[in-house]
């Protein structure tokens, strides 16, 4: 599923190609993608719109079009933007023509991927608040914000970490690699890390996603950018998908467990588990 670094990836890729563009035609083929609107209803609020600007918040791309309205796409689990593939891909669900003759295809084989529509800032801003904590590359992301927002709760850190209404855009990768990079285990109770645990957390994850980024993102299942390019941070991970293999740092086993009821690596002379 893309993460922060997948999505980032996708943006960078697409934004100069995108931006100053405008959007010629819209066909959107999966009624899905579009609900609540019918796929006119929100073709016709795109087409022929300038592309001001190509953003992200978490794992949301923001087309932020002229008049203020904003198309916000999620790609959830399969979700792929491909710029100008050379043939039809399959499993197409939307087709947009650019004013200056290129062509995306938004391809999506499981079809939980959406697009919705927002008028104005404000309907944006809500719609994202009401959904996003810190982005973690803000300043706003702070590890004593983090603490306090996990004041009292007994999940797991983990359980934390991929709650987009915590911090924007960790998914299952990055919370692995972020929570060996900080030497926390990732069923450590939330609300119990101390300050110093939170300050090595956050530097966990700004790295852990910093890394991605610079590797383009990671290609374990479907994740290609734009020009149907795979990432290479796979062939990096700490942790995550290592089971059985020495940990970078110590040399001990990694694990495999579960955690927040997801597929969770981690190497326990590095990250000690909680006692009890
Ligand atoms: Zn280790």
């Amino acid at each position: 599923m893309p993460e922060l670094p997948e999505v980032e990836t996708i943006r960078r890729a697409l934004a100069p190609r995108v931006q100053g563009r405008r959007l010629a035609a819209v066909e959107i083929l999966d009624a899905r993608w579009s609900r609540p609107l019918a796929p006119d209803e929100l073709a016709g609020g795109l087409e022929g719109r300038r592309v001001e600007r190509l953003g992200r918040r978490g794992k949301y791309l923001l087309w932020e079009l002229e008049d203020e309205v904003t198309l916000i796409q999620h790609l959830r689990m399969t979700g792929t933007l491909l710029f100008d593939p050379p043939d039809e891909p399959s499993h197409v669900r939307v087709r947009i023509a650019l004013d200056d003759g290129h062509r995306l295809r938004y391809t999506d084989p499981r079809r939980f991927g959406t697009g919705e529509l927002a008028l104005g800032r404000a309907a944006l801003e809500a719609f994202l608040d009401a959904r996003l904590g810190p982005e973690p590359f803000d300043a706003e992301c702070t590890p004593a914000g983090l603490r306090r927002a996990a004041r009292g709760r007994t999940a797991p850190i983990k359980a934390f970490l991929l709650d987009q209404r915590r911090i924007a855009g960790v998914g299952n990768i990055y919370a692995d690699e972020a929570l060996h990079r900080a030497g926390i285990h990732p069923l450590r109770p939330a609300g119990a890390l101390r300050l110093a645990q939170w300050e090595a957390l956050h530097a966990g994850v700004v790295a852990a996603l910093q890394a991605g980024i610079d590797a383009h993102g990671a290609s374990i299942d479907d994740f290609r950018d734009p020009d149907g390019a795979r990432g290479t941070f796979q062939d990096t991970f700490l942790v995550h998908r290592r089971a059985g293999e020495p940990c970078p740092a110590c040399g001990g086993p990694v694990r495999k467990l579960v955690a927040a009821g997801r597929g969770t690596y981690v190497c326990e002379r590095c990250q000690p588990r909680p006692r009890g």
